[in-house]
C-alpha cells in the first residue's frame, strides 16, 4: 500500500499550488493515505492538505497526523489533535501517533489516545520510531484499543527494521508504516542502483516505482513517499505492482538487511 508523505511540502506560492495538485493527483490514483504531523510546518504541512482535500468526499481519504512528544500529557494530546482537525478541516483523523518516544509516560499518552478514539476524533491509534521494547511497553498500556501501526525509518539502505521490528508487527496484526522509502536519494550513489535500473528498465517503470513495489511486498509494509510534483507522484503510484521472487531476490542481495545493536534508527 502506497500513501502519500507530506514532510517539508512547499506552503507558499506557486510551488505549494503545484504541492496541492500533485497531492489530489496521489488521491486520484489511489494513493488516499496521507501523512502529516503538526510538527510539519508547525502544521502549515496540515492546512496546505486541507485546502488539498477540501472537496473530497471525506469517507475516501485516510488521514493521519501525530502528537509532538513534548504535547503528549493526556490534556496535551487531546488539545494537540483538536488543533491538526481543525488544520485539516476535518472531523476526524483515520489514525493518530505519537511521533516518537518522549519524556511524558507512554501510558498517559496511550489514554489519550484511547479516549480520542472513544470520543470519534480518532479512528485508530499508532506509534512511530518504537523499536520492540516501545512496542511491547505500548501495547500493554492499552486497556481497549491496539496499535494500529509503527511508522518506521525504511528503505534500500536502511532495511535493519526487517529483522528487529517486522516479526513482532506481524504477530500482533501492526502495520509497518514505512518513512524516507528513498533515503535521501543515496540508494542511487550504491553498487545496487544498477539492479534496481536494470528492473526499471524491464518493467518500462522508473526506480522509484520499483523501490517502492520492493518495500510494501510484505502485505504489513506501508510506504508514504513525498512527492511534491505531479509527474513524480504519477511515478510512485506505479510502485503498486508485484515484484517476482527473482527480482525480489535481487534487490534483497544488492542492498542487505544488517542487524543493528543500537536503538531504532531516526532520521
Ligand atoms: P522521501 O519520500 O523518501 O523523499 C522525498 C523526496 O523524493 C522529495 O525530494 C521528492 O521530490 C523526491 N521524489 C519523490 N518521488 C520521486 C520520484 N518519483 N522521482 C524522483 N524524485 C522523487 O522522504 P521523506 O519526505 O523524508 O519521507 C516520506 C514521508 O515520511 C515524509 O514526507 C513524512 O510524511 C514521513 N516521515 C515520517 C517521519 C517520522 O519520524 N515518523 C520521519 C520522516 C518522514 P519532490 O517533492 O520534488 O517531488
Amino acid at each position: 500500500m502506497i500513501g502519500q508523505g507530506t514532510w517539508n511540502v512547499p506552503v507558499r506560492g506557486a510551488a505549494a499550488d503545484d504541492a496541492k495538485r500533485a497531492l489530489r493527483r496521489g488521491i486520484e490514483l489511489g494513493m488516499v493515505h496521507v501523512d502529516t504531523a503538526e510538527m510539519y510546518g508547525d502544521g502549515a504541512s496540515e492546512r496546505l492538505i486541507g485546502e488539498a482535500i477540501r472537496d473530497l468526499p471525506r469517507e475516501q481519504l485516510f488521514l493521519v497526523s501525530k502528537v509532538l512528544p513534548s504535547n503528549a500529557t493526556f490534556e496535551g494530546t487531546t488539545a494537540a489533535c483538536e488543533r491538526s482537525l481543525r488544520n485539516l478541516g476535518v472531523e476526524y483523523l483515520d489514525c493518530y501517533l505519537l511521533h516518537w518516544r518522549g519524556e511524558v509516560p507512554l501510558g498517559e499518552t496511550m489514554r489519550a489516545l484511547e479516549q480520542l478514539v472513544a470520543d470519534g476524533k480518532i479512528r485508530a491509534l499508532g506509534v512511530s520510531n518504537f523499536d520492540v521494547g516501545d512496542l511491547e511497553e505500548g501495547r500493554r498500556a492499552l486497556e481497549r484499543e491496539r496499535i494500529a501501526c509503527n511508522q518506521v525509518l525504511y528503505h534500500l539502505g536502511e532495511r535493519s527494521t526487517e529483522a528487529h521490528e517486522f516479526a513482532y508487527c506481524r504477530e500482533h496484526g501492526i502495520a509497518i508504516v514505512g518513512y524516507t522509502p528513498f533515503g535521501r536519494g543515496d540508494w542511487s550513489d550504491a553498487p545496487g542502483a544498477r539492479v534496481v535500473g536494470r528492473i526499471a528498465k524491464a518493467r518500462g517503470v522508473s526506480a522509484h516505482a520499483v523501490i517502492l513495489a520492493f518495500l510494501t511486498r510484505d502485505p504489513i509494509a506501508f510506504t508514504i513517499p513525498k512527492a511534491s510534483n505531479a509527474a513524480h507522484v504519477e511515478e510512485n503510484a506505479r510502485g503498486d505492482m508485484r515484484l517476482d521472487a527473482a527480482e525480489i531476490a535481487a534487490i534483497a542481495e544488492a542492498f542487505p538487511v544488517r542487524r543493528r545493536r543500537g536503538g531504532i534508527p531516526t532520521l
